[in-house]
């Protein structure tokens, strides 16, 4: 058994995020500290992924840390890149030494009694008074895979299925057939890639997404120009353009649905650079989403990689629903049949709440969905317990950045008032029951398992870097919702209530003088 401070679920970039501000909370208050992670090595998704052309998509000035900003002009690169510039941040803030790997935890609970959390992992027990969540959002083993008939007809036709979540490098691809189940970012990523290398194929998607091209590179004029004038500080103006840039697009999605939905489309168009032919006729029905701009996340297309590659000769659009699959390939709703080799599923991730961890408190189960998130990262009514996500409509970066410097102020408060717990206090009649307010096929999938949102602040997690950072940065920490707890104090005003009511029983002293105040939610 082991018995730290914090204790850091997942090695992830949000988990490096959290050890980066534990590492320097730790120059003002002594902590102990460490990260469990469940895979061998650091990087959770950017080491995880490999399927062709796997990248961010959004602007690496931002998906970057801001104690490490990104310094290169390439700003949309390769996963591969994205995990190299984990490992470096890692090993420049010393924080490699705090991460174990191969360590998954599986149990978590918390005792009122002594304010601590017993942490169960296959091998070991630790003790912790803090338990800060870097599980990310989706099940590592098990991606989204729905089931069609005829499967074993197309397999045992020499077909071959793969998800893009277990990417199979040995797999040769040359003069095969790939078609893609799929219409979102794995599918629009994957697709330039296997076209470029020459492979045939087949984008199968029931129905489109919006997908919007952008420079990988800011080499512009402008940027050079900012970069000859400015030096590095050029890499800051960067990052905040890409920010606020990214939230006007979202605002005018959100506002001016129409005239978004207009603009996007006839961005595609002309990004289709055809001027005739199948795509020019079926436009609506390939490219034109149902939904408004923003009410899934947007997808981006690097250097116009997408359309670009879409119409050329060795690739095809088909939309419409899957019927089943036969011994050639994929039969759609229509009757036709899509001739395939390879079958790639790029279907998307499963959500798993809390790296899939049994919570309880004082032995007593909670589940994810039972509890309403307070500021976006703290369960309702779970002492000591700090849960970092990211943004949907921006870099996951940026709020986990916000959360973690707000968990650094109330360590240092903690400690230096001497208090044990904190745990917000939320009221049952302000549960709205949804935590995201996207539509995406993962969310609607996994919804009912993920924390609820309330019916206002601090209850709501809101996509807005600005709001957030105002009331992360600014805002009082004693705001009445969050409880700070010295737990001392609170067996002595137990106690004290013993010693009246004996008293009192004994008609002795004053009942009324007594400690009246429930002490906590825990009574
Ligand atoms: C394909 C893909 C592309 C994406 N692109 C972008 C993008 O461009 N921009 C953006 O903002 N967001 C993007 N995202 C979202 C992305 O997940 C986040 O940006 C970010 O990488 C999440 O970091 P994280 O550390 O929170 O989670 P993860 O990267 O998922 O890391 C979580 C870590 O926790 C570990 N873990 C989980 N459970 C346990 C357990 N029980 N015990 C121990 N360890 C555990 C995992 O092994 C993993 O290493 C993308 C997601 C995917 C899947």
């Amino acid at each position: 058994m082991e018995e730290l401070d914090v204790i850091v679920i997942g090695a992830g970039l949000s988990g490096i995020c959290a050890l980066h501000t534990l590492s320097s909370t730790s120059s003002q208050i002594p902590l102990s500290f460490v990260a469990l992670e469940s895979r061998p090595e650091i990087g959770g998704t950017w080491s995880f992924f490999k399927y062709p052309g796997f990248r961010n998509d959004s602007s690496m000035f931002t998906f970057g840390f801001g104690f490490n900003p990104w310094r290169q002009t390439k700003h949309i690169v390769e996963g591969s890149q994205i995990k190299k510039y984990l490992n470096e941040t890692v090993d420049k803030f010393d924080l490699r030494k705090h991460i174990k790997t191969n360590v998954c935890v599986t149990k978590c609970d918390f005792s009122k009694k002594t304010g601590k959390w017993t942490v169960t992992t296959k091998d070991k027990t630790y003790i912790a008074s803090y338990i800060i969540s870097a599980t990310g959002y989706y099940d590592y083993s098990k991606p989204h895979f729905p089931a069609y008939d005829g499967t074993l007809d197309f397999t045992s036709n020499g077909g071959t299925i793969m998800h893009a979540q277990f990417w199979d490098d040995d797999l040769s691809l040359k003069n095969k057939t790939v078609s893609i189940i799929g219409s979102g970012a794995t599918a629009i990523t994957i697709l330039p890639m296997l076209v470029a290398q020459g492979v045939k194929v087949n984008l199968i998607q029931r129905s489109p997404t919006y997908i919007v091209p952008m420079p990988s590179t800011e080499d512009n004029l402008f940027s050079k120009l900012i970069l000859k004038y400015f030096g590095e500080y050029g890499f800051t103006i960067f990052r905040y353009f890409h920010l606020w840039i990214g939230y006007f697009f979202f605002w005018y999605c959100t506002w001016f649905p129409m005239m978004a939905r207009i603009s996007i489309k006839t961005t595609a168009f002309f990004s289709l650079q055809v001027s005739s032919g199948d795509f020019r006729k079926n436009y609506n029905r390939h490219f034109t989403p149902k939904y408004n701009p923003w009410q899934q996340r947007l997808c981006l297309s690097p250097d116009n990689d997408f359309y670009s590659s879409v119409v050329k000769p060795n690739c095809s659009v088909h939309t419409g629903i899957i019927n089943r699959f036969n011994s050639k390939g994929v039969e759609l709703a229509d009757g036709s049949t899509v001739d395939t080799d390879v079958l790639v599923y790029a279907t998307g991730l499963t959500l798993l709440p809390l790296g899939g961890i049994k919570l309880t408190v004082d032995g007593k189960e909670t589940k994810p969905a039972d509890t309403v998130m307070y500021k976006s990262y703290h369960p309702s009514s779970i002492p000591n317990l700090f849960v970092l996500t990211g943004y949907l409509n921006s870099s996951w970066t940026l709020r986990v950045e916000l959360t973690m410097d707000y968990v650094g102020r109330i360590l240092r408060k903690m400690r230096k008032q001497k208090y044990d717990l904190c745990y917000p206090v939320f009221k049952e009649k302000d549960r709205v029951a949804d935590l995201l307010g996207f539509n995406s096929g993962y969310i609607v999938r996994g919804g009912g398992l993920m924390p609820q949102q309330g019916k206002g602040s601090p209850w709501v997690m809101w996509q807005n870097y600005a709001r957030d950072w105002w009331e992360m940065t600014m805002g009082s920490l004693d705001d009445g919702v969050m409880k700070f707890e010295r737990i001392a104090r609170k067996e002595a005003v137990e106690k004290r209530m013993n010693y009246a009511e004996k008293r009192a029983e004994k008609g002795m002293g004053n009942l009324k003088r007594r400690p009246k105040q429930k002490m906590s939610i825990f009574e």
